[in-house]
């Protein structure tokens, strides 16, 4: 199973890969959390992605796009995986398409997660994750269960991303509406979109992917 979660900055789609990992047995290839250790990393990648994903502006088509080929082509993606923010571009569309191809393998579902624009400053605005084990979390709507303590792993160290401010996300919000969201109807054309409800809860968002799924 190939399907894309797709949505605006906040909207959830990592919480739900997260899931999904579990409960489908799929991998998460998140192109943020990639972009984010290439740039702890100081790889070639990650110096030239810093400044725009400082200032919330999309990294260039070739630099994810490259990313993505490499990963999708490695022995744990062979049962399935999730793209959580990606694509982003048309360019990006039709790139994942043609290495889909290439690799003789099908794209099943695109996920959208509809999320209404002021809701999304909140919820990107409390959100930090276990240093850890990457285990999301969120201060008013997914708090650890015991403060301090990570849910999944017991770590005690937490990490908030930079961008993650409310001035960046009008900006990713911008990029979204410019950039992501004219990729929609591509797929609508293709008969693989489905909206969801992503102001619903956690667990009511995940039950309704999952239906979409198993059906
Ligand atoms: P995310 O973790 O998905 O919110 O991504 C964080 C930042 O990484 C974005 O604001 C962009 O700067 C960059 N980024 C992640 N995925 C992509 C992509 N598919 N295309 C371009 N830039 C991306």
């Amino acid at each position: 199973m190939i399907l894309i979660l797709f949505g605006p900055p906040g909207a959830g789609k990592g919480t739900q890969a997260q899931r999904l990992e579990k409960s489908h047995g799929l991998v998460q290839l998140s192109t943020g959390d990639m972009l984010r250790a290439a740039v702890t990393a100081k790889t070639e990648n990650g110096v030239r992605a810093q400044e725009k994903m400082a200032s919330g502006k999309l990294v260039s088509d070739d630099i994810v796009i490259g990313i993505i080929n490499e990963r999708i082509a490695a022995e744990d993606c062979k049962g399935g995986f999730i793209l959580d923010g990606f694509p982003r571009t048309a360019a990006q569309a039709e790139a994942l398409d043609e290495m889909l191809n290439e690799q003789g393998l099908k794209l099943d579902h695109v996920i959208l997660m509809r999320v209404d624009d002021d809701a999304l400053v909140d919820r990107v605005s409390g959100r930090f994750a276990c240093g850890a084990c990457g285990a999301g979390y969120h201060d008013s709507f997914k708090p650890t269960k015991v403060e301090g303590v990570c849910d999944e792993c017991g770590a005690t160290d937490f990490s908030r991303r930079k961008d993650d401010n409310r001035e960046t996300v009008a900006t990713r919000l911008t990029a979204y509406y410019a950039d992501t969201a004219p990729v929609l109807p591509y797929y609508s054309e293709q008969g693989v979109l489905t909206q969801v409800d992503g102001m619903a809860g956690i667990d009511e968002v995940a039950a309704e992917i999952a239906s979409v799924l198993d059906a």
